[in-house]
């Protein structure tokens, strides 16, 4: 109990900017400039491009090294270095590619910072690895048992079948993902099957990274031009007026707010596939099984979470949304 109470203060929150353990200098995911950060991945919603100096893995930093104003301090899957009193380690969260967790030994305690997760295996990141640890900080975007995903597997099929019916409908197909991790799982699945896939500019771009640092992606070419119903298109959410023009297509969206029909409601689609880089409620559950935390502090997502983790048996706590940038439409 003693040890309990001791972990609880080691958190340190910052009112609208983030999280870091009290007693070390390295501020988890903060969205707003700090002197030290560590960023677990490229999605905006965990990054700043104004920090002093952040710590990121080889592949996040090739990622955001454009963009980023301070020093990049970019560090193997493994490798252990010290700052001050603490001992810190990268290892994959299997979320997108690059995307990290950090474990941070100090006073004798291992805490873990999962930043965004999935533990199913993707088809273009890393696969996530699990660690024990006294104290878990994790995320829980899809923490209630409503979220369960169906396999990969299934969602892939469901993906093809929606672009070869369109195909033979003489209709084009137009798919909505987040341009970073969401996009370049459609074109690996799509492009693997043979479909040939155009990119709006920015996942385009985006798509030539992840080729160059080894994910292997096909039969892709950027939009505009397109050939009508032989192509599928794939456009971010906030891009989606470019296929206004288009005038028989249909609209499929990868998300796994699929699975949420008040929250589905709100985007413009004729089919929604619940394709998902987050881990899901039994992902979650099954990751701090496997971890044996002493302590969880859950954050980003469903508060209740932290609840169904203490009928589990856990010391879980919800981590107030005040001083965390909420992610309802982020990148999910
Ligand atoms: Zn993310």
């Amino acid at each position: 109990m003693c040890l309990i109470n001791k972990i609880i203060g080691f958190i340190d929150a910052d009112i609208s900017s983030g999280i870091r353990i009290a007693g070390t200098d390295i501020w988890l995911d903060p969205k707003r400039k700090k002197p030290l950060a560590f960023i677990s991945h490229a999605h905006s919603d965990h990054l700043s491009f104004f920090h002093s100096t952040a710590i990121t893995s080889l592949k996040t930093a090739t990622m955001i090294k454009p963009f980023f104003k301070g020093n990049l301090r970019a560090i193997n899957w493994g490798e252990k270095i010290r700052i001050r009193d603490a001992i810190i380690e990268l290892f994959p969260a299997g979320h997108i590619l690059g995307s990290s967790q950090i474990m941070i030994e100090i006073n004798g305690l291992r805490f873990v910072y999962t930043g965004d997760i999935k533990l199913s295996s993707s088809f273009t990141a890393e696969r996530i690895q699990i660690r024990q640890c006294d104290v878990l900080i994790i995320e829980c975007t899809y923490g209630n048992p409503r979220f369960i995903f169906p396999e990969r597997e299934e969602v892939a099929e469901q993906i093809i079948k929606f672009v070869k019916g369109c195909f033979a409908r003489r209709v084009t197909p137009v798919i909505v993902a987040y341009r970073i991790g969401k996009a370049q799982e459609v074109v690996k699945i799509l492009g693997d099957s043979g479909i040939r896939i155009r990119l709006e500019n920015s996942i385009y771009r985006i798509t030539k990274l992840y080729k160059e640092l080894g994910v292997k992606l096909l039969n892709f070419k950027p939009f505009p031009p397109f050939t009508p119903h032989r192509e599928a298109i794939i456009v971010p959410p906030h891009k989606l007026y470019l296929v206004r023009p288009i005038h028989r297509k249909k609209i499929a969206i990868c998300t796994g707010w699929s699975l949420d029909k008040d929250m589905i409601s709100r985007f413009y689609h004729d089919v929604a596939i619940p394709l998902s880089d987050h881990a899901d409620f039994s992902e979650l559950i099954r990751y701090v099984t496997l971890a044996k935390p002493k302590k969880v502090y859950t954050i980003h997502g469903d508060r209740e979470f932290a609840s169904y983790l203490r009928r589990e048996g856990f010391d879980a706590v919800h981590l107030d949304e005040s001083f965390i940038q909420p992610t309802l439409w982020g990148y999910v």
